[in-house]
């Protein structure tokens, strides 16, 4: 049963401070009541919930939370442990596809979420943290100016030694958790403008390149430009792109993402692509409900419904289009992982796993528990790097589990999450994208060339 005094423990407060008994929501866009209402109670979503798996208590699971929004619409105050519920839940959207009423909980949380972050009052240790990830992350360019230091931080033995000393934990938990996730650094050269189709062009498509993925993972990039050019599809990668605001529509910054999304559409519609591709799924779910981040713009609304419509992750591509270039042999036991934003925001679960299964030689295994995030959720593991940390050992535990030599995942934060959890336990598997998984096959690299990411 749910507990009726959730989010009335202590005296909310609003902008300033003060104590108020202003009503949690106000008129621009608060959760919808019907919505809400298409929630029967029945609680089939609370085994697919992570923060309901790992503390068994109601008002985290979607239940709860879908409970607190209704009394948040009731009149009641957005008090701190309500909006604490909110910040607990991943967006994972496991909820969605258990649900068998079809409540979009994904609406009701990004609705709820863009209210929170008008309304609501942060610590200042909150505040100054959220303030630094969004000024660091939707920046690609601010991102790859870390790659130098960082290369150096890992290349000359630092890092080494700052583990060996184990303080980093103790005396700044969020840069170790930042420490622990970054990947090991290759150097890559950036993708050029325009790469033509190899053999008869199929596709006109604009190519997203991404924030961290262009970072952290250029390489994933240069394997999916080699990969779309090998099927036929001339690929256009304007340098000027910039962040597709997924980060920031997730985490209620709506303003800053509608800023992404009209820039995104301005660059892209000049090309007269085919296809918008997409290869890292956060950016997928929210690059597909521009349409909707932009509905109330009189000057983009029609234009970002035209943008939508183009918008494809790379496996839903490529099975779209069927396979024209050639598969070498594979010789490897496979596992793949479902990051949360293809499988759940997108429905896309066929697709990598047909790909995956067409490449001779490659055995494909799946993974206990699929539905469960790792924990990683954009930065919802820097945020919250405990809970994140515990469902990031669950998720490796599955993954080891299965004898793979390798895990595939579309997803930048679901490789950084699952390899320093993989780490932890002293695990050993190589993690790659479903994207260098094709381009080794059609390259016939053989698997050795997949055997030594770490
Ligand atoms: S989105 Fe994920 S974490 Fe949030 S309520 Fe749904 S299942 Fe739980
Ligand atoms: S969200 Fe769906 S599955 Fe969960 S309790 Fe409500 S109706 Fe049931």
């Amino acid at each position: 049963m749910v507990d009726a005094t959730w989010g009335t423990g202590e005296a909310p407060r609003d902008v300033l401070g003060q104590v108020t008994s202003e009503p949690a929501f106000d008129d621009d866009h608060p959760p919808q009541k019907e919505l809400i209402a298409d929630c029967v109670h029945c609680g089939f979503c609370l085994p697919t919930c992570p923060t309901y798996v790992l503390w068994g208590a109601e008002a985290d699971s979607p239940r709860g939370r879908i409970y607190l929004m209704n009394q948040g619409v009731g009149g009641e105050p957005l008090s701190d442990s309500m909006v604490e519920h909110f910040d607990n839940c991943l967006g994972c959207m496991s909820c969605v596809t258990a649900c068998p009423s079809g409540v979009q909980y994904d609406r009701l949380i990004e609705d709820t979420r863009a209210q929170i972050e008008r309304r609501h009052t942060r610590t200042p240790k909150d505040r100054a943290l959220r303030s630094a990830i969004f000024a660091l992350f939707p920046y690609p360019r601010r991102l790859r100016l870390l790659r130098g230091p960082l290369r150096a931080y890992q290349s000359s033995g630092l890092q080494k030694l700052v583990a060996r000393t184990g303080l980093l934990p103790r005396l700044a938990p969020t840069l170790a958790t930042l420490e622990s996730l970054a990947p090991r650094l290759r150097s890559v050269p950036r993708p050029p403008r325009r790469v033509p189709a190899r053999g008869q062009r199929r596709a006109v498509v604009g190519m997203l390149t991404g924030c961290v993925q262009s970072a952290f993972f250029p390489d994933v990039n240069s394997a999916t430009v080699r990969v779309l050019a090998a099927e036929g599809c001339e690929v256009l990668i304007p340098p000027s792109q910039g962040c597709c605001g997924a980060l920031s529509v997730h985490n209620g910054r709506k303003e800053e993402a509608k800023r992404f999304a009209r820039r995104l559409i301005a660059v892209f519609e000049k090309t007269g692509m085919d296809y918008f591709v997409v290869n890292a799924a956060g950016c997928g779910s929210s690059l597909k409900e521009y349409d909707e981040l932009l509905a109330d713009d009189p000057a983009y609304a029609s234009r970002a419904v035209a943008f939508t419509a183009k918008v494809r992750d790379l496996a839903e591509l490529l099975a779209e289009l069927g396979p024209v270039a050639t598969r070498h042999p594979l010789d490897m036991t496979v596992a793949y992982h479902d990051a949360c934003h293809l499988a759940h925001a997108q429905g896309i679960r066929a697709q990598p796993r047909g790909l995956l299964r067409d490449i001779p030689g490659l055995t494909l295994r799946e993974i206990a528990d699929p539905e469960i995030c790792c924990g990683s959720a954009g930065v919802w593991n820097v945020l919250n790097p405990e809970p994140a940390a515990a469902l990031g050992d669950r998720k490796a535990t599955n993954v080891l589990a299965t004898g793979a030599s390798l895990l595939v995942t579309a997803n930048p934060g679901c490789l950084m999450q699952v390899a320093a959890a993989v780490q932890r336990q002293g695990g050993e598997i190589a993690l790659a994208h479903t994207a260098q998984v094709l381009d080794a096959s059609i390259r016939g690299l053989g698997a050795g060339a997949l055997l030594g990411r770490r």
